[in-house]
């Protein structure tokens, strides 16, 4: 696609949609602007930014765009992990930060109304104090809720609860030409195409999503965690789909293997983990009431033994709570504190292959020459793997991690797995969604963007 520059007269175009208190251009734009979370994966700046407020100005903008051939990438919070907000052929970048509005809860139909640039930590609040809660819960609570329908951001509940797109219930949403759509509005809907779900995981590649409205649930009165350690791998894989098969409903059952155990509680210095054992499972369930909290308890006892745990932990405790919460943040947080640069993939397999392929992680890693770390969501075989070497030059790091990817996701795909089963494929995974996709799926996806972008403004360079 040829694309245009912003000249003066799209610079004022713009500043007049948005007002010139939302508009930036040159150097009043801030480096953030050029990147998100993964840099890695690559940056560029864009020519302008718009910051619009309202779903007119977002239209606006798009015809203003759309007319000069300008591309438009819309950018959340910038925590994406893929690279997809990095504005590669520099154009207009669309922020949607001043558009963070709750527009309403409603606890009769169980829904919240919302702007996109709303931070997940506002609604997940605000819902706490009306006794709900927003279930997907992706991990990173600055994210705003756009960014997370636009990547379809998924949890730790993710298996029981389902990721973002099993919890939109309706959306606004711009297309390229500035036409606005409303889609969804209720939870059952067995009417023509589902285009709602489709603009759900696009990546800004085919609408700009304006307005949301998210499912809520009501909160359980307590949240009970058990820690198993098992004496292997397999046993805690085991373990965790027994449980899911339990008929108790975790609504989460995350495990870490002893090397990600044992590393992350010497960089945090939090030991609530079991440290001696060869995997680890955590399993949390929501609870109301005394009875079923006895009950569970009871269960759990029974199961254990069954499943072979070497022993089993009680979370109730507020303050054992805490600590447990920050040694599963640890998790995540500390690859990232240990090294200056590291990939990782976040691709599930099914839930019944995640010992074997964590085993074939580590192997690759060391035929690599590469550090690897791995934990993951046993329920929906979701696998975080990190791989870094300091002591490895750029070049050389890229060349390795290149290889260590290449082989890791040529096994997912064996396994039957998925290239990204939350962060989206944005920049950095591209060559690999091509790969496990087929030319079939690919000319099914350019096709659609083809329809909803003809000419291809909208976060072009992404996806594929
Ligand atoms: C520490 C950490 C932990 C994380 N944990 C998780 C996790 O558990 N689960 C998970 O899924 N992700 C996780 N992430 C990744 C990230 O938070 C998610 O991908 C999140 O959904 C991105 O939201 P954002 O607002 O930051 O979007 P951005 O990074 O700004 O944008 C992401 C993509 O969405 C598009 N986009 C943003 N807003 C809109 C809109 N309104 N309309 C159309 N397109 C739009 C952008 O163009 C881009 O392609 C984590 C990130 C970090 C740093």
């Amino acid at each position: 696609m040829a694309y245009n520059r912003i000249d003066r007269a799209a610079a004022e175009a713009l500043e007049a949609a948005v007002g010139a208190d939302n508009f930036q251009i040159g150097d009043q734009i801030g480096a953030d602007m050029s990147h998100d979370e993964r840099s890695l994966y690559g940056t560029a700046a864009p020519e302008a930014v718009v910051y619009p407020r309202s779903t007119e100005q977002v239209s606006a903008v798009l015809r203003i765009c759309s007319e000069r051939s300008i591309p438009v990438t819309p950018r959340g919070a910038g925590t994406g992990l893929a690279g997809g907000a990095v504005p590669v052929e520099g154009g207009v970048v669309l922020s949607t930060e001043r558009m963070n509005a709750i527009l309403g809860i409603d606890e009769t139909n169980l829904y919240a109304d919302v702007q996109p640039g709303l931070r997940l930590s506002e609604l997940c609040e605000a819902a706490a104090a009306r006794s709900l809660r927003y279930c997907p819960d992706p991990g990173e609570r600055s994210a705003t809720v756009g960014g997370n329908a636009a990547t379809n951001a998924g949890g730790p509940c993710a298996d029981r609860y389902g990721s973002t797109r099993e919890n939109v219930i309706g959306l606004t949403a711009v297309l390229a030409g500035g036409e606005v759509i409303e889609l969804g509005g209720v939870r059952k809907s067995s009417s023509g195409y589902a285009l709602m779900q489709l603009l759900i995981g696009s990546e800004g590649t085919l609408a700009v999503i304006t307005r949301l409205r998210l499912r809520l649930r009501p909160a359980p009165a307590q949240r009970l965690g058990f820690i198993f350690p098992f004496g292997s791998l397999d046993e805690c894989v085991a373990a965790a789909l027994a449980l899911r098969a339990s008929g108790l409903e975790p609504e989460t059952l995350d495990f870490a293997d002893r090397d990600m155990v044992n590393f992350s509680a010497a960089v945090s210095g939090n030991e609530s983990f079991p440290q001696d054992a060869a995997a680890v499972l955590l399993a949390e369930f929501g609870v109301t009431g005394e009875a079923a909290a006895e009950l569970l308890m009871e269960r759990i006892a029974e199961l254990s033994e069954e499943l072979g745990a070497l022993d089993v932990l009680v979370v109730d405790e507020p303050n054992v709570a805490r600590s447990v919460a920050e040694a599963h943040a640890a998790l995540h947080s500390s690859v990232e504190a240990v090294t200056r640069r590291f990939d990782e993939s976040n691709a599930a397999v099914p839930p019944g292959e995640l010992a074997g392929y964590v085993e074939f992680l580590h192997e690759l890693g060391a035929a690599k020459g590469l550090t690897v770390r791995v934990f993951g969501h046993a329920g929906d075989g979701n696998v975080h793997a990190y791989v870094y070497n300091d002591a490895l030059s750029d070049s050389a790091f890229a060349a390795a991690a290149g290889e260590f990817m290449d082989e890791n996701y040529a096994r997912c795909r064996a396994l039957g797995g998925t290239v990204s089963a939350e962060h989206g494929i944005g920049l950095g995974k591209r060559k690999y969604l091509a790969e496990s996709c087929g030319e079939a799926q690919l000319r099914l996806m350019r096709a659609i963007k083809a329809a909803f972008d003809p000419q291809g403004i909208l976060n072009p360079g992404k996806i594929f």
